[in-house]
C-alpha cells in the first residue's frame, strides 16, 4: 500500500506540530515509526487517508465514533447546531435534554455538570473529592488512564507507557506524592493504602471497567470490596467511565448487566467523555446532589468552561446517544466481535502466535502473550515488538488498529459483516507471515 502523501505531510507537520501530531497517542512512535498516517475522510466503518486508500476502521477515534463515521442523524444535528450559532455563552435548553439522559442511564448522578474533555471531567471530580472531604490524597490503579491532569499522570496506562513515559515529567513531586497507586484487581494494596494513608485520602479514582491496558473486567468482588473498603476510610469512590459509558449498553459500567449488586458497586462521582459527545468534543462529570453542591455557583469549589456545553457538542452526543438507543444495536456490535474474536484466535492459534484477548460486549484486545491479562503488570508482559509487526501488516490490508499494544478494538453500529469477513481474512495473512 503507498503512502507517499502521508510521509510528506508528516515531514511537513513535524516542522509546524510538535512531534507532527497533537495527540501522542497518534504517532507511530511504538509501532515502528515513522509517518503515521494522515486520514481525509470517513464514512461509517471506513476511513480514507490521502494517498486515497481505504480503511476498516477499528480505532473509533480511540472510542467516541461508536456510530461510525458522519453518521445521518449525528451530522444532521452537527448541521442543526451550526445554522443556528454554535456558542452563546449562555444556558440551553439542549443542555438540560442531555443531562436528563445522562441521569436516566446512570442513576448514581443527581446533578451533571459538562464540560470539555475527559481530563476535565476527571480532573474536577478531584477537586469536589477535595473540597468535601477537606483531604489532599488520591488514590489509582497502575496503568489506568484518567487524562493529562498533573495528579493522574502517574503509572498512567495506554498513552503514557505506550511511549515509556508512565510517568510524566514537568509535574512536581509535592503533586506527585499526593497520589498513590496500587495494583487493579486485587484488593490487597488498597487495603495497605488505606490503612497508611487512610484519614489523608479524598478519594480512590478507578476505571471500572478498564480500557486502558486492554479491556478488563474487575474480578468479582472488587468494585464491590473497592466500594466498602473507601467508604469505611471517609473517602469518596471516583469512577472514570470516559470510555466505558455507552460503550457497552446504553448505561455505563456501574449498571452494566455483568455486575449483580449495583448498589454495591455505586461510586459517589462518575467522569463521562467521549462518547456522550457523538465524536465532538465533551466531558461530563456528576454524582451525588450534595457532592455536586460543591461546585461554583452553589459552592467554593471553581470549575468553569466558555466551550462548556456549547450546542453543537450537546446535540452531536444527543444524536449518537438516540442512534445508541434502536434496538438491536449493542447485540449486534457484541455478535461481530465475538466473531472476530474467535476468528483471530483461531488464525494466531493456527500460526502458533501467542494470543490472548480480552473481549467484553462489542470491544476487545489482543495482548500477544500466552498469560491472561487481567491487570496491568500481566498487559506489560505482552510483546510489544509482535504487535508491532501485526499493526503494521494489518494497516498495509486496508485494516485500522490502534497504534499501541495496550490499546482495545472498537466494534461501531456502521461494521457490516463484509467488514468483519475482510478483516479476518487479513489477520489469517497477517498471522500466517508473522509464523514465517
Ligand atoms: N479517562 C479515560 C478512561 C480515558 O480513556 C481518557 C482518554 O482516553 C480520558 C479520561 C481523558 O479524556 P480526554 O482525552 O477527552 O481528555
Amino acid at each position: 500500500m503507498q503512502r507517499s502523501r502521508s510521509s510528506e505531510l508528516y515531514e511537513e507537520a513535524q516542522k509546524h506540530i510538535v512531534g507532527g501530531v497533537n495527540s501522542p497517542s497518534r504517532s507511530f512512535k511504538a509501532v515502528g515509526g515513522g509517518a503515521p498516517v494522515f486520514m481525509e475522510k470517513g464514512q461509517g466503518a471506513y476511513f480514507w487517508d490521502v494517498d486515497g486508500n481505504r480503511y476498516i476502521d477499528y480505532l473509533a477515534a480511540f472510542g467516541p465514533i461508536i456510530t461510525g463515521h458522519a453518521h445521518p442523524k449525528v451530522t444532521e444535528a452537527i448541521v442543526q447546531a451550526a445554522q443556528n450559532g454554535t456558542l452563546y455563552g449562555t444556558a440551553t435548553e439542549h443542555e438540560i435534554r442531555l443531562a436528563k439522559v445522562l441521569k436516566d442511564a446512570i442513576p448514581s448522578m443527581d446533578k451533571v455538570r459538562f464540560v470539555n474533555s475527559g481530563t476535565e471531567a476527571v480532573m474536577t471530580t478531584i477537586r469536589v473529592a477535595r473540597a468535601f472531604t477537606g483531604r489532599n490524597k488520591i488514590i489509582k490503579f497502575a496503568g489506568c488512564y484518567h487524562g493529562h491532569a498533573d495528579l493522574v499522570l502517574v503509572a498512567a496506562g495506554s498513552g503514557p507507557s505506550t511511549l515509556g513515559i508512565p510517568d510524566s515529567a514537568g509535574i512536581p513531586p509535592s503533586i506527585a506524592s499526593e497520589v498513590i497507586t496500587v495494583p487493579f484487581n486485587e484488593l490487597d494494596g488498597l487495603r495497605l493504602a488505606l490503612e497508611r494513608w487512610g484519614d489523608e485520602i479524598a478519594a480512590v479514582m478507578v476505571e471500572p471497567i478498564v480500557g486502558n491496558f486492554g479491556m478488563v473486567m474487575p474480578k468479582p468482588g472488587f468494585l464491590e470490596g473497592l466500594c466498602q473498603m473507601t467508604r469505611d476510610a471517609g473517602a469518596l469512590v471516583i469512577y472514570d467511565e470516559v470510555i466505558s459509558a455507552f460503550r457497552f449498553h446504553h448505561g455505563s459500567a456501574q449498571t452494566f448487566s455483568a455486575f449483580p449488586d449495583q448498589d454495591a458497586i455505586r461510586p459517589d462521582l462518575t467522569a463521562l467523555g467521549k462518547i456522550i459527545g457523538g465524536g465532538l468534543p465533551i466531558g461530563a462529570y456528576g454524582g451525588r446532589a450534595d457532592l455536586m453542591a460543591m461546585i461554583a455557583p452553589l459552592g467554593p469549589a471553581y470549575q468553569a468552561g466558555t466551550m462548556a456545553g456549547n450546542p453543537a457538542s450537546v446535540l452531536a452526543g444527543l444524536a449518537c446517544l438516540d442512534v445508541l438507543r434502536e434496538p438491536g444495536v449493542y447485540e449486534r456490535m457484541e455478535t461481530q466481535a465475538i466473531r472476530l474474536v474467535n476468528g483471530l484466535q483461531a488464525s494466531a492459534d493456527r500460526y502458533g502466535v501467542p494470543l490472548t484477548i480480552n473481549r467484553i460486549a462489542g470491544a476487545f484486545s489482543t495482548h500477544f502473550c500466552g498469560h491472561p491479562v487481567t491487570n496491568y503488570e500481566e498487559a506489560q508482559g505482552s510483546d510489544g515488538e509482535r504487535f508491532a509487526r501485526f499493526f503494521r501488516l494489518m494497516l498495509d490490508r486496508g485494516i485500522y488498529l490502534a497504534p499501541s499494544k495496550y490499546e482495545a478494538w472498537f466494534l461501531t453500529t456502521a461494521h457490516s459483516d463484509a467488514d468483519i469477513e475482510e478483516t479476518l481474512d487479513a489477520a489469517e495473512l497477517s498471522f500466517r507471515e508473522m509464523s514465517k
